[in-house]
């Protein structure tokens, strides 16, 4: 039980709140609904797509919707045309603790209009949800912290603490936005102490009978995207020659694409699979608990990686995602391109994965190019332990009782690495339900959210926010109590 604030900030008697994450007064979420809904539909129309992003216009609408709620923000371009939002709610009773970073981001990747069902630049409002690219990743969040962001400052309830939101541009490619705004304005975004970001989410679990699993993402694996190149002697198509740039690369491709990379547990997937556990029927449980002993791996391995997300939680792995080579039908290429989408668990060294990846192309004319911002560093997760996961799980469970939450190591890499690697704990989570189908429109086709789960996502964060802008008793006081 905590002590309930009135709408301007005084203490009226000893009055209690049964929930702590309350908030002050009645909201009306039907209307936050719609208010949410409207803008992420002009989000979605501003096609931000990266390359090349053009972030700019999407950070200008965000940046208009705080304006209109009354919280001060700015615009910033790392690069022309390559805008990040950054705004800032104060605390209204100070009591020492640092500010907490809501961050988000301005990109999407690309949509092909042909294979979509709709329209995916139309931020269609029709049949309960909002259509089209961005609607999940990620606009759809960037607009869920800024209602909650206003909702908490409308309601007059007293912060301990100043909230920090930005949305930034770049993350789909390398995260430039949110590198810059480290490199330049580590300030204004806090400096945090702590991030809430993108990562993970709510889905029932078929293997647990629909238990509902909350996801919070605390660690994450890293990309490493390398490029393979071939030379070899070019010519006509009547008369090959035997080591064409293009049989080089089929063969290196051949051999990588046999290899199975060796499965590993890591800390923060063994933490997950105890949690899970308690879910399972007994066989799975038992698997998921001594998942990190050898002999169940050799026993259990398939079970381990049946499914494509549990199979990338448990080793590194490659998708050779783009092949370049040839100008006509007749002639044969000098030079072959493959790109490998690499993704290496938190606490795999690149260098050495690299050096593994040479014995098993096994021919040093195969040229390996890495990326140029260099190796990815090693980079633990976050604690568990901390204030916003224990938040977003009280929440999570008042919005979706009878749960579980794990913290989990997302497959996906976000902006979260580039504060986890300065030792910024960073959770990624968007308050929202979904299943299989819909969590796979993400990157992939007809992507949406459904009404009630952007409502869903409004109310969480909003008392997510409330919790941890709660005044701590402790602090100091400015005098205004
Ligand atoms: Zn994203």
């Amino acid at each position: 039980m905590r002590l309930c604030w009135l709408r301007n900030g005084a203490l009226l008697g000893l009055t209690f709140c049964l929930a702590a994450g309350a908030p002050a007064r009645g909201e009306d979420w039907q209307a936050a609904r719609d208010r949410a809904a409207q803008l992420l539909s002009g989000m979605i129309r501003i096609e931000s797509v990266n390359p090349p992003g053009g972030e700019t216009p999407a950070a200008r609408l965000l940046a208009d919707a705080l304006t209109g709620r009354g919280i001060e923000n700015q615009v910033l371009e790392g690069a022309p045309g390559r805008g990040n939002v950054v705004a800032r709610l104060p605390a209204t009773h100070p009591d020492g603790r640092g500010p907490i970073l809501l961050l988000s981001h301005l990109d999407v990747v690309p949509a092909d209009p042909e294979a979509w069902a709709f329209p995916p630049f139309s931020g269609a409002i029709r049949d309960g949800h909002v259509f089209g690219r961005g609607a999940l990743d990620d606009k759809g969040h960037g607009v869920v912290f800024v209602e909650a962001l206003a909702l908490l400052h409308e309601s007059g309830r007293p912060r301990g603490r100043d909230l920090v939101f930005a949305a930034t541009a770049g993350e789909e490619v390398d995260g430039a936005g949110a590198i810059w705004l480290i490199e330049n304005h580590w300030d204004l975004l806090g400096p945090p102490v702590a991030v809430w970001n993108e990562g993970g989410a709510s889905t029932s679990l078929p293997e647990a009978a629909g238990r509902i699993v909350h996801s919070i993402a605390t660690g994450e694996k890293r990309s490493l995207w390398l490029t393979l190149v071939t030379h070899g002697e070019g010519g006509h198509g009547s008369t090959p020659v035997a080591d064409s740039a293009n049989d080089r690369l089929i063969r290196a491709l051949a051999r990588i694409s046999e290899w199975e990379t060796p499965i590993r547990i890591t800390p923060g997937v063994g933490l997950a699979m105890q949690r899970l556990a308690e879910t399972l029927p007994p066989l799975a449980a038992f698997v998921a608990r001594n998942a990190g002993n050898p002999l169940v791996q050799l026993l259990a391995g398939d079970r381990l990686t049946a499914s494509r997300t549990l199979n990338a939680m448990v080793r590194d792995t490659i998708s050779i995602t783009v092949l370049k080579s040839g100008l006509k039908h007749n002639v044969i290429p000098r030079r072959a391109e493959a790109r490998l989408d690499i993704r290496l668990l938190p606490d795999t060294d690149a260098a050495a994965f690299i050096r593994m990846l040479e014995t098993v192309i096994d021919d040093p004319e195969v040229e390996i190019v890495l990326p140029e911002r260099g190796l990815p560093p090693v980079i633990p997760a976050s604690p568990a332990e901390h204030e916003i996961f224990a938040a977003i799980e009280a929440e999570m469970e008042r919005s979706l009782p009878g749960g579980v939450t794990v913290p989990v190591q997302a497959n996906g890499a976000t902006d979260s690495l580039f504060f986890r690697a300065r030792g910024v704990p960073a959770y990624g989570f968007l308050p929202v339900q979904v299943d299989a189908e819909l969590g796979g429109t993400m990157h992939g086709l007809d992507e949406r959210i459904p009404l009630v789960e952007l409502e869903r996502a409004v109310r969480v964060t909003t008392a997510v926010l409330a919790r941890i802008t709660q005044p701590s008793d402790s602090g100091p006081s400015d005098g205004k109590r």
